[in-house]
Order: structure tokens, then sequence, then C-alpha cells
């Protein structure tokens, strides 16, 4: 009987009924009625009939049999008016009280209560309106906490190199720090964090708001990657690392964005070249791996411990916190770089077997398909 709990049937039934407790009165009132007829019409000779005498009186005259109807009629009448009043009123209670909840909450929701949910506990159409508000509210509640946490994190992080730059050039100011080159070198290295955070951050925030815009064409991988190789060389052969390229030569081409595709690498490259000692190594390949192309940049260096691969694509997520920051890391590049795979249809992730044992990220983009309008 699941339909019976279906707000239609119940509205429906509601009237239904109605009517019925209307008849149930109505059959009853005009019966006995009928059966005594004199009955309130103030005659005073009146005395009831006997059932074993029927001939005792005589037999009533058709106005006063239609007079008596009447005002049987008008009696029940009145009767079930007050019944359905009685039951519409209860009915409608039992509808609009939850509909005035589900208002009041979604005003407060509106307001920006998210932590606001209804308590609506039955198995109708409004229990689902009210399941799917609670719904809203958990997903404005959460998207407030991110809203609220980026707010700290990006005030902390931004506050560090400025902290930083305001010290020294206090200091330069009272005459306490000596104005050497290895000092303005120090500034100018936070302001360059600084700038390069600020970009990043926007990027950051730009794809966290779904807006980063992708425009994917038909694209040679082998040739974005070489790009991207050749601008680490330098800092690799500074580094003392060494840099290998697997590439075979029956790549199909991809259908993406060759900038984003780009950015993606560029931030993979950049933690692998920051992640890894001097003589150590890195690797870059692609293969083919139907209906994908799978990309990886593995490197020999310092790994993750294996509780935090899931959270190093998270948001200024750093596993060694001190590390990062001598390093200049803020824990945003692997965020941008997962918005971006995504964004193109991709999926990317993490493989290390623990510290000292290098790591290697890898992420996918769909072959081109022929038949794509
Ligand atoms: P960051 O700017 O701090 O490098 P990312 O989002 O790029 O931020 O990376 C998040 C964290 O993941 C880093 O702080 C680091 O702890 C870890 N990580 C990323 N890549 C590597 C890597 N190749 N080797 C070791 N740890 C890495």
């Amino acid at each position: 009987m699941l339909w019976l709990r279906q707000l239609r049937w119940k509205l429906f039934l509601s009237h239904v009924l109605v009517i019925a407790v209307g008849l149930v009165i109505l059959l009853p009132t005009a019966q006995f009625f009928a059966r005594n007829p004199l009955i309130g019409t103030g005659d005073p000779s009146f005395s009831p009939p006997s059932e074993f005498s029927p001939t005792a009186n005589p037999a009533p005259t058709s106005d006063l049999f239609q007079s008596t109807l009447e005002q049987a009629l008008l009696i029940a009448g009145f009767a079930v008016l007050g019944a359905a009043v009685v039951v519409s009123l209860f009915v409608s209670r039992r509808i609009v009280e939850p509909l005035q909840e589900l208002t009041l909450v979604s005003g407060r929701l509106a307001q920006g209560y998210y932590r606001e949910r209804t308590l609506i506990q039955s198995d109708d159409e409004l229990a689902l309106l009210s399941r799917s508000i609670n719904q809203l509210a958990e997903a404005l509640e959460k998207t407030e906490q991110r809203r609220l946490g980026l707010i700290t994190d990006v005030s902390h992080e931004l506050r560090i190199p400025l902290t930083v730059i305001a010290g020294y050039m206090e200091g330069l100011i009272d005459g306490v720090v000596q104005p050497e080159p290895q000092i303005f070198a120090m500034v100018h290295h936070e302001a360059v964090r600084l700038k390069w955070m600020t970009e990043e951050l926007a990027l950051l925030s730009r794809a966290e708001a779904g807006q980063l815009r992708v425009e994917p064409r038909l694209i040679v991988l082998s040739i974005v990657i070489e790009r991207v190789v050749t601008q680490f060389q330098s800092q690799m052969a500074s580094q003392n690392l060494t840099l290998e390229v697997n590439l075979p030569n029956d790549l199909p081409p991809v259908l993406a964005d060759p900038d984003r595709v780009e950015q993606i690498l560029i931030n993979l490259m950049t933690n692998a070249v920051q992640y890894t000692p001097s003589g150590g190594k890195i690797t870059v390949f692609a293969r083919s791996l139907d209906p994908f192309i799978e990309i990886g940049v593995v490197d020999t260096g310092v790994g993750i411990p294996v509780e935090h691969l899931p959270h190093v694509f998270e948001r200024f997520y750093r596993v060694d916190k001190s590390r990062a920051r001598q390093s200049g890391g803020a824990g945003i590049g692997l965020t941008i770089a997962r918005h971006l795979v995504y964004a193109q249809g991709g999926e990317i992730w993490a493989e290390s077997t623990g510290t000292g044992h290098g790591s290697t990220f890898r992420f996918t983009l769909p072959f081109y398909d022929s038949t794509f309008k």
C-alpha cells in the first residue's frame, strides 16, 4: 500500500473521506426523521409511534413528511458541514504545517544559515522535498566551509612572504640589517614567490569555480612533452639530475588543450625537480592505453609516505610542511593539475612506495575520436 503514502492520494482520500462522513451522518439522520416524522414540529399532541401497534397513530400527511424531511436534511447538512470542516482542518494542517516548515528553512538558508535542516518525518512527497532541501543545505554548508577554509589558507600563505619582506625592510630602515646584495636577493625571492602565488591562487579559484577555459584540439603529445622538458634542462643540469624521455613513435593524437597539458606537465616536472636530490633521475613517458594515452613523470626523489598519497591533490596539502616551505611550495600545483586533467576528461593519480623510494605521477587524456564533432 505504498501508493497510499503519496500526497495526491492522501488529498483524494481526504475528499472521499469528507463525503463518506457526510453520508454516514446524513443517512441515519434522514432515516430517523422519516421513522419519527413529528419530532421537532413543536406539536404538543405528538407521542412517538408504538412499534407494536402501527395503527395506534394515523399515517403522517405528505406535507408534514416533507417538512420533516427538509428539517432532517438541514440538520444533517449542518452536521456534515461541521464534520467536513473538522476533517479538512485536520488534513490541511497535516499538509500545511510541513510546508510552512519547509518555507521557513529555505528562507533561513537563503539568509546564509546553512546549518538549518528540516525535520519532516513521513514517507510522502513532502518528505522527499524535505530531504532534497536538506541535501541542498549540506552542499551549501560544505561550499561555505571550503570558502572559509580557502580564505584562511590563502591569508596564511600570503602572510609568510609578506612578513619576511616587511621584516627585512624594517631592518633596513632601522639600520639593523645591512643593505647587502643577499638581503635584496632574499626580499626579491619572497616578492617573486608572492607574485607566483597570487597567480597560482587566481588560477586555483578559477579552477574551483569551474571557470577554467579548456580549448581542446587535435595535438601531437610528443611536441608538447619535448617543449616542457626543454624548459627544465638547464635547471636539472645545475641540480645534477638526469632526464630520460620515453615516447613511442606511434603515439596516437589526443584531443586536448596544448597549453593546459603543458601546464600539467610543468607542475609535475617542477615537483619532480624540487623533490629529487642531486644525482637523481627523472623519467617522462607516454604510452597508449586505448582509449586513453597515459603520461607519466617518474622521479627517484624523496618519495611520498603511502598514507599521504590520497591527499596530495588536495588544496594546500603538503607532506612535509617545513621542507615544502623552504622550497617554496604552497600545495596548489597538484590541485590545479587535477582540475586541468579532469576538465579534459582524464584521470590523475600518484604512486610511491614510501619515503626515499621516489614518486610517480600519471595522468590520462582521451584519444582523439574521429567521430567527435
Ligand atoms: P607544492 O607546491 O607544495 O609542491 P603540490 O600541490 O605541487 O604543492 O604538491 C603537494 C605536496 O605533494 C607537496 O608539498 C609534496 O609534499 C608532495 N609532492 C608532490 N610531488 C612530489 C614529488 N614528486 N615527490 C615527493 N613529494 C611530492
